[in-house]
């Protein structure tokens, strides 16, 4: 078996106080700008096939004008590979964290 790096948001759910705030620095951006990403993908997948690349988290990166470079490596990092794959690794854990605003 290959060895796979742990993720680093399967460490999310532990994380508290200075650890948390570390995390959340560390992000490529603001912790709601990602939640609000995640409706994004979720709403354009309830009604479109993903098709195996990140075109709905891309599109909410151009409309928002942010850094997709640094944002599209954090979720491939994260196992966000493509939009299923962001609902399906990285959703999750993060509303289980945060909720869902
Ligand atoms: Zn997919």
């Amino acid at each position: 078996m290959p060895v796979v790096r742990k993720r680093e948001i399967e460490n999310l759910e532990q994380l508290s106080g200075e650890e948390l705030e570390a995390f959340l620095d560390s992000l490529p951006e603001q912790q709601h700008t990602i939640s609000d990403l995640i409706d994004f993908v979720e709403d354009e997948l309830y009604e479109n096939e993903c098709n195996h690349s990140l075109q709905y988290s891309m599109r909410f990166m151009m409309d928002n004008r942010l850094d997709f470079p640094k944002l599209t490596s954090w979720l491939n990092e994260n196992g966000g590979y493509c939009d299923c794959k962001v609902m399906e690794q990285i959703a999750p854990i993060w509303r289980a964290k945060f909720g869902d605003d």
